[in-house]
């Protein structure tokens, strides 16, 4: 695995780290103990207490729940790529073979190969 590649994506991994926390910390719209998965939540919205109001809250709610999630999902895939990186197993398909430096290259945190994907 080329050093360069495994060095320029740890900076890459580093800086997503940083991104997705800023974005699901204390100062946003979510809160949370800062642990995850899961621990996230966005605030509940307050509309108003009418019927429609209260089914957009409800939406509103939702929709913020699900990208709430998702990002902590790829913080999971950033953070184990990171651990991968310290471990020097970085770049190893989960089936054992080596993923492809242009897979890598697109997409820092892979774990599987384009064939194991
Ligand atoms: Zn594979």
């Amino acid at each position: 695995m080329d050093k360069q590649l495994i060095e320029q994506n740890r900076e890459k991994l580093l800086a997503e780290k940083k991104r997705l926390r800023a974005i699901l910390g204390f100062d946003s719209d979510n809160e949370g103990t800062g642990a995850y998965p899961g621990e996230y939540k966005p605030r509940f919205p307050e509309f108003g207490s009418k019927e429609d109001e209260n089914a957009s809250e409800m939406t509103f709610y939702e929709t913020n729940l699900a990208v709430t999630q998702d990002m902590e999902k790829k913080l999971v895939k950033v953070d184990s790529a990171l651990k991968r990186i310290e471990d020097g197993t970085y770049g190893k398909c989960v089936k054992g073979d080596d993923i492809e430096e242009g897979r890598l290259l697109a997409i820092p945190e892979a774990d599987t190969c384009i064939e194991h994907s």
